[in-house]
């Protein structure tokens, strides 16, 4: 008897030894299998001595810093997102030690913002960049058009979702490439242009202007992943997330000129002074961005002007009548 209660007493315990592992096995399994949470790496541009871009009183690590803090403050918003800023306070941060702090956090994809300024301020839109190939390229560019249309409604001029590669056939942008070296999908946002008068309603408001750009950003966020949010009543669970191809090879940026482009007098007004114009322009890689014209034979160029935009990237022939005064 007393050999039997030993017995059982041994067996017991054994049995509380296995159904405790087996807890254990369980809640790791479950945790494996989903509600790990979504981290969000965010990196605002430039910061402490490496100010970005400035003009007329706006600079660019300020800029992008607030975009950022508004663009977590609303991630925050969704259920199971862990967000993090490379650097909370104005520091100067070196791009690989920004992908590093996000492969230390395991990031699910690490989002880069900046805002654009060009030599002569003409200029004008925003852009998003994304690594040249592979599945980052393709994760990079099915979050761009998300990012993009919401951008697009916001009234801003689209630039394109491109590629640049650097003189070794890698990533142009550090961030890009220090990101996809530590195996993290990133995208490069350059917002809108902050020294053109075009784009300055986007920005010249104030800090609730940025808070927009951060929202819109969190929104394009929630979507590429799915999220709800109870607090905005949003949720994106079917959101129709666009399919990119993952490329065989690297993509490259389209480096020729436009096949075509020529400018044709159709109509002199001696009475009114108005010339009317024709012009044509076609480019079979890309679309065609801007263009600009002179009337002094090339001295001064008016400031650029959208070229319309074709329905389908790739058919971009386009004819375009104005009448300059
Ligand atoms: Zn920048």
């Amino acid at each position: 008897m007393k050999g039997n209660i030993q017995l059982k007493k041994i067996l017991k315990a054994v049995l509380l030894f296995f159904s405790f592992t087996a807890l254990i096995t369980f809640f790791s399994v479950s945790a494996a299998w989903a509600d790990e949470p979504l981290v969000i790496v965010i990196d605002p541009g430039h910061g402490g001595e490496n100010k970005g871009a400035q003009y007329e009183g706006y600079t660019e690590k300020e800029m992008t810093m607030a975009v950022a803090r508004a663009m977590k403050e609303e991630l925050l918003k969704y259920d199971g997102v862990e967000v993090y800023l490379t650097h909370e306070t104005d520091e100067d941060m070196a791009i690989k030690d920004r992908a590093a702090f996000a492969a230390e956090r395991n990031a699910d994809f690490l989002f880069c913002l900046h805002f654009n300024s060009s030599a002569d301020h003409n200029y004008f839109g925003a852009e998003v960049w994304v690594p040249a190939g592979g599945e980052y390229y393709a994760q990079g560019y099915s979050f761009a058009q998300i990012a993009m249309r919401e951008l697009g409604d916001l009234g801003l001029y689209s630039r394109g979702i491109k590629t640049r590669l650097n003189d070794r056939n890698d990533n142009y942008y550090g961030i890009l490439r220090y990101s996809t070296y530590e195996g993290i999908p990133s995208v490069l946002i350059e917002h809108c242009h902050l020294d053109n008068e075009k784009d300055e309603k986007f920005y010249r408001q104030g800090p609730e202007q940025l808070d927009e750009f951060g929202r819109l950003d969190a929104t394009a966020v929630a979507k590429y992943f799915r999220l709800k949010s109870e607090s905005l009543g949003a949720d994106y669970s079917n959101f129709p997330v666009p399919e990119t191809e993952i490329p065989s090879d690297i993509v490259r940026p389209d480096r020729t000129e436009p096949e075509l482009c020529q400018i044709e007098v159709t109509e002199i007004n001696e009475e009114t002074g108005e010339i009317t114009v024709c012009m044509e322009a076609e480019d079979k890689d890309s679309y065609i961005l801007y263009y600009h014209y002179s009337i002094d034979g090339g001295n001064y160029y008016f400031m650029p002007e959208t070229w319309p935009r074709p329905e389908v990237w790739n058919q971009s022939l386009r004819e375009l009548e104005f009448t300059i005064n």
